[in-house]
């Protein structure tokens, strides 16, 4: 159950991100027309091949947006947080056939797809927000692409750990490897191996249950594609 303290804490989170570049009262519409709820690592928001209902606007949790194979393997095409959302496919009346898996626990704001047509017609911010969102995204998934085919797994491990912390996401230690098997596309001993390289470089440890990093010791072991999608999403300017 969700806690005063707590809903608190998801409000706090909320004056940044996506949703703090709309008006107040636009904003307080979203809140009304929305759940909040809690999201568990590993928990599957929106299934491959399902029509999507309900558009996702992560708070303090974040999702990997993935797309598989018949076989069941599966890879993730791009890490989602407060700066986003999911639900596009809402807005474009299209079929979604990708699968939104939470990696890291926390809050998102969950609005009826009928409701976020209603307010993406209805606010000038909201659709700037979204579409502007939607191009970064694409260009973080483009990115993915290359890295994938590219670049060692290490090395897209440390990317995408860097992409967690920069989302202020924690990456809980018992799940950890399940769930970079899946984002990564990689067998969970893979995921193991280049856990234990980072490790021992300093770059990574475990810490209350989840897992901490280093990043002075952890940017070196990420590939370039870090910075790309670092600048897509606008964090700061290249280095
Ligand atoms: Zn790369």
């Amino acid at each position: 159950m969700q806690t005063d303290a707590t809903a608190q804490q998801v409000i706090e989170q909320d004056a940044s991100g996506l949703l703090a570049e709309l008006a107040g009262h636009e904003r307080n519409a979203i809140h009304r027309a929305s759940q909040v709820r809690f999201c568990s690592p590993g928990e599957i928001l929106v299934s491959a091949n399902a029509p999507n209902r309900t558009a996702i606007f992560p708070i303090t949790a974040l999702v990997a947006v993935g797309r598989g194979l018949r076989d069941g393997r599966a890879v993730a095409a791009g890490l989602v947080g407060s700066e986003g959302m999911l639900g596009a496919d809402i807005i474009l009346h299209t079929e979604h056939v990708g699968q939104v898996v939470v990696q890291c626990a926390g809050f998102a704001y969950c609005m009826p797809a009928d409701d976020l047509r209603h307010h993406f017609d209805a606010s000038a911010r909201l659709q700037k927000s979204i579409l502007r969102f939607a191009h970064t995204l694409l260009g973080q998934v483009t990115q993915n692409a290359v890295c994938y085919r590219f670049h060692a797994l290490k090395q897209r491990m440390a990317k995408w750990l860097l992409m967690i912390d920069d989302r202020s996401g924690r990456l809980d230690v018992g799940k950890s490897i399940a769930l970079l098997s899946i984002a990564l596309g990689a067998d969970q001993r893979e995921i193991e191996n280049a856990m234990e390289q980072l490790a021992a470089a300093g770059a990574v440890r475990h810490r209350s249950g989840m897992i901490a990093i280093q990043r002075d010791a952890l940017e070196p072991s990420a590939c370039e594609c870090y910075e790309m999608v670092r600048i897509d999403r606008g964090a700061e300017e290249p280095r």
